[in-house]
């Protein structure tokens, strides 16, 4: 089977979940290596990285990959390809992973594909464009197939490999080192799961009306064990930290369920959510255009609703 390249997205060591979900998915295609660029390979990372199907685990440890911003990857994956000549490169479908599918494509002449929200036989993706407003199947006609994959596009799934271990080392030019990182401010990681990895993400709008409002919105969400969202309404007006936008100058997110709480559903709203599996809308206006979009609606004041529905969830 021919072999896949999966970059491994990974925070102080910890693989994340998307990353499993690309080597289900590389599993299904191909024979999927994983790539770790920089230092920090840890026992437990190789052994999830091995559980989910990596055959190989291609380390390349030197601190420069890590020190620069992206580019140091994008020439890792480039010189990687051009040594194993894989079928595709797989990529998270994240800002990041993005941008190094980007500068990949240009180094390889190859052609790429974004925000993939599903890729089967012959690498034929499954793909959000416009802003998510229409979905098409796309395929690399040139090179080797580059594809960012949005997060929670698969269920990751078990299947242990080899996950033998492959040193590399890279020559980086001059241009890979064009903006060094001066500092690294750690965020503080809640309780609650990451926003763009989430399998239910609980969202509140405009309608939310205050910051201290949102405590409503942050109940709910800890009575599904989901991660907080907001529109761009809520995040401007100083209610929730921007970290925590959805929506095309935001985060993207495909969860199983999004609920939008007072969220009129403006398209650069949508852009950032409508690949979720099911949407569930409360608005307390009838006509808000989100309800064309979602799954389920609830007409009604959210203030009264979403306590109700925590309760609700709560007692089961
Ligand atoms: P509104 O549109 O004001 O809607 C509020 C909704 O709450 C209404 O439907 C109302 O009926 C309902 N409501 C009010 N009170 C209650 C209540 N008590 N109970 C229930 N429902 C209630 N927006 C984003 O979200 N993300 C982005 O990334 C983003 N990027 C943008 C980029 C650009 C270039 C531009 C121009 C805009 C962008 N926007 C983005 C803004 C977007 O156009 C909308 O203005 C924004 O999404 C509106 O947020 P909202 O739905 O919370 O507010």
């Amino acid at each position: 089977m021919s072999e896949i390249l999966v970059l491994v997205e990974q925070v102080e060591g910890e693989v994340k979940k998307v990353t499993l979900e690309l080597l289900t998915l590389a599993r299904s295609l191909g024979t999927p290596s994983a790539v770790w660029a920089g230092p920090g390979l840890t026992a437990e990372a190789k052994a999830r990285l091995a559980e989910y199907g990596a055959d190989k685990i291609y380390v390349a440890a030197s601190s420069d990959i890590v020190d620069y911003v992206v580019a140091p990857k994008a020439e890792l994956l480039a010189q990687l390809v051009a040594a194993t000549s894989p079928a595709a490169v797989l990529v998270a479908a994240t800002s990041e992973g993005k941008e190094v599918a980007g500068r990949l494509a240009v180094k390889t002449d190859s052609g790429v594909i974004t925000d993939a929200v599903g890729l089967g036989e012959g690498f034929v993706a499954d793909q959000s464009i416009f802003g998510g407003g229409i979905n098409v199947q796309s395929k690399v006609s040139k090179g080797t197939p580059i594809v960012a994959v949005r997060p929670n596009s698969t269920a990751p799934e078990a299947a242990p490999a080899a996950g033998a271990e492959e040193e590399v080392s890279v020559t980086l030019s001059d241009a890979a080192k064009a903006a060094r990182i001066v500092e690294r401010v750690k965020q503080e990681k809640g309780a609650r799961p990451e926003l763009t990895e989430a399998a239910i993400v609980v969202s509140g709008g405009r309608g939310v009306g205050s910051a201290d409002n949102f405590s409503i919105i942050e109940g709910l969400a800890d009575s599904l064990g989901a991660a907080v969202g907001a529109s761009r309404a809520a995040t401007d007006a100083g209610w929730y930290p921007h970290q925590f936008q959805v929506g095309q100058t935001g985060k993207t997110v495909s969860p199983q369920l999004y609920i939008a709480a007072g969220i009129s559903g403006a398209i650069q709203h949508r852009a950032g959510m409508q690949t979720a599996k099911t949407i569930v809308a409360i608005n307390k206006d009838p006509e808000a255009p989100i309800f064309e979009l979602a799954d389920y609606g609830v007409v009604g004041d959210l203030h009264q609703v979403v306590p109700q529905l925590t309760e609700e969830i709560n007692k089961r």
